[in-house]
């Protein structure tokens, strides 16, 4: 059966639900503006859109008045009525309507002479549904707002009005999901990121392209640091590599044949060199292998590196630190002899298990992305697939981690693990993933020396253990609403002075905190203390120490933690216990 546009078929009654309110919006649209051209609208998750082309612009404040005329047909209690017609005649009902994005879809997508459409009163649409059998079953909606889409996704075609809005079964699940998208607002990493001066987006250094601020680089400089040590205990080799390459390192991989349109264009020169910013560290790591002729001794060698990628995603598709056209990933690859892969998947699932841990991210499932039938997508034999997927199964198996299958979610090389992560605003994005490689050591020729002194060729793993460190930060806001654990916030202490003749005190027992390895200021503003406590919940800061006369004679302080609990400490003691939370890295 073919598909019209976005009208995928699905029997699920939420995306039926959904699918059919995009109905009843377009036909309270197609009332309220009888010339609007109505192009595309699916269910999406939590609700759908509909995409139109209006004569005169909409503005978010006509939204109200378009969800009181769906209303008022929802209540009406109007039938959806599936239709078959020949191409002809729906030709011809578009045609009288006006509606072009529908005559073209019918060009493009309808194949034969049979057209499936569904009718609501008088609105008409190209569509296979299925759908409810009533408007009337359309109780719990909300139009939720407007945003600029180019007709099937083409920049170079007409921008489109999108109206975005949300459908529940019931009011009392309406209201619920209203209420956990104004809390899941609250800790938006775009907000919290400025409130909290982490990072900046600025138009002037280009978009997508992040400038990490003082508290967010000590943020990340810390992950940085954990993970880097962490790998070098776990056996990695890390590296340093440049960010661009000739342009025909890419064409031998053959990444440049596949991801040339989200890459950079190359820089050309006189000389006829043609540089490329990098998009994946993987050609750069089979250098590292290649500077000598390893022996089955040398495996697994696994070259580690942060390596910063280039990308050049839609601008439209840009967001935040979660989609970033530069951005750093905690990238490896493991280069080791058949008889290694598993135990290698293995440690890389290990590893990325652990940081998650650590971390707090657990709402995440493990996902076997295997090719589908069209074989012409996939490099290599069957025998390579099999055996790679063979490989991945058994080691998430030998660790017990139940997994869900994602046919044609592979790479073009091989099947993978990916760690399909849900994140504070509910979206899922793959965050690690585990990849076994037969192309890539074909393409460079790669060889090792094997035992028996025959040269053999290396099977190469590409892992993320971590993530890419925009897009961890950010989730890593909003998962913590700012409230980082204290190894990982940037201020771990505020001392805070009652009065300026503490000052002294103060700055001592920010030097013996210091001295523990902790990140400390000092608040020595001519604020009240009131002003000076304020501000440092504001940022989240777990610990606060207020110096006063009886705890400078003491050589106490005076501590509030970020949950309120106050406690009157010996200095020593309580750089003892922050300085082993942070050692601990205890959440
Ligand atoms: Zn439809
Ligand atoms: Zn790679």
């Amino acid at each position: 059966m073919p598909e019209y546009g976005d009208h995928e078929s699905t029997e699920d009654p939420m995306h039926v639900l959904r699918h059919s309110t995009a109905h009843l919006l377009a036909a309270a649209v197609t009332e309220l503006h009888p010339d609007a051209k109505y192009g595309i609208g699916p269910a999406v998750e939590d609700g759908f859109y509909y995409d139109f082309d209006f004569a005169n612009p909409v503005s978010e404040s006509e939204l109200r008045e378009i969800e009181s005329r769906m209303r008022r047909i929802a209540q009406a209690d109007r039938p959806f009525v599936h239709e078959t017609m020949t191409r002809a005649q729906a030709v011809e009902e578009f045609r009288k309507r006006g509606q072009d994005y529908k005559l073209e879809l019918i060009a493009d997508k309808v194949e034969g002479d049979v057209v499936s459409v569904y009718r609501t009163g008088e609105f008409l649409d190209l569509c296979r549904g299925p759908h409810v059998r009533s408007t009337k079953e359309l109780k719990a909606f909300k139009l939720q707002r407007l945003a600029g889409a180019y007709w099937r996704g083409d920049e170079k075609k007409k921008q489109l009005t999108r109206i975005y809005g949300t459908a529940w079964p019931t009011q009392k699940e309406l209201d619920e999901y209203l209420k956990f998208l104004e809390e899941a607002e609250k800790r938006d990493h775009k907000k919290l990121g400025r409130e909290l001066k982490l990072f900046q987006l600025d138009e002037r250094t280009g978009q997508g392209l992040v400038i990490w601020l003082p508290d967010g680089a000590t943020i990340r400089r810390t992950l940085e640091r954990w993970i880097v040590d962490e790998e070098l205990k776990r056996g990695y080799r890390h590296v340093i590599t440049p960010h661009l390459a000739k342009l025909d390192l890419y064409r031998q991989s053959g990444h440049w044949e596949l991801y040339h349109d989200t890459m950079y264009p190359p820089m050309r020169f006189d000389d006829g060199e043609e540089l490329e910013l990098r998009p994946m560290n993987c050609p750069h790591h089979i250098l590292v292998f290649e500077t000598e002729l390893h022996s089955y001794r040398d495996l697994p060698l696994r070259i580690a590196e942060l390596g910063q990628n280039y990308r050049l995603e839609k601008s439209g598709e840009l967001m935040g630190m979660i989609r970033v056209r530069s951005f750093t990933l905690n990238d490896a690859h493991i280069f080791c002899t058949p008889d290694q892969v598993i135990g290698e998947v293995r440690g890389a699932l290990e590893l990325a298990n652990y940081f998650l841990g650590v971390l707090g991210v657990d709402d995440f499932v493990y996902r076997l992305s295997v090719r589908d039938d069209v074989k012409t997508k996939w490099a290599g034999t069957d025998e390579e697939w099999e055996s790679a997927e063979a490989m991945l199964k058994e080691a998430l198996e030998s660790l017990n981690l139940p997994y869900k299958v994602g046919v044609g979610e592979a790479a073009f090389y091989g099947p993978k693990i990916d760690f399909q992560v849900r994140d504070a605003m509910r979206r899922e994005f793959t965050n690690n993933t585990v990849q076994v490689d037969y192309q890539l050591p074909k393409k460079f020729g790669l060889e090792y020396v094997s035992e028996d002194g025959s040269r053999q060729r290396p099977v190469m793993i590409h892992r993320g253990a971590f993530g890419a460190f925009e897009r961890m930060t950010a989730y890593l806001i909003e998962h913590y609403a700012g409230a980082f654990p204290t190894w990982l916030h940037p201020v771990q202490v505020v001392v805070i002075p009652i009065t300026d003749a503490q000052n002294d005190y103060a700055h001592r027992v920010s030097e013996r905190l210091v001295a523990r390895g902790l990140r400390v200021e000092v608040d020595s503003r001519s604020e009240r203390m009131q002003r000076k406590i304020r501000d440092a919940q504001a940022r989240k800061v777990p610990y606060m120490t207020i110096a006063g006369a009886r705890e400078a004679e003491a050589d106490h302080v005076n501590v509030r933690d970020r949950a309120g609990q106050q406690t009157d400490e010996a200095l020593e003691d309580f750089a003892e216990r922050v300085a082993l939370e942070v050692a601990e890295r205890r959440r």
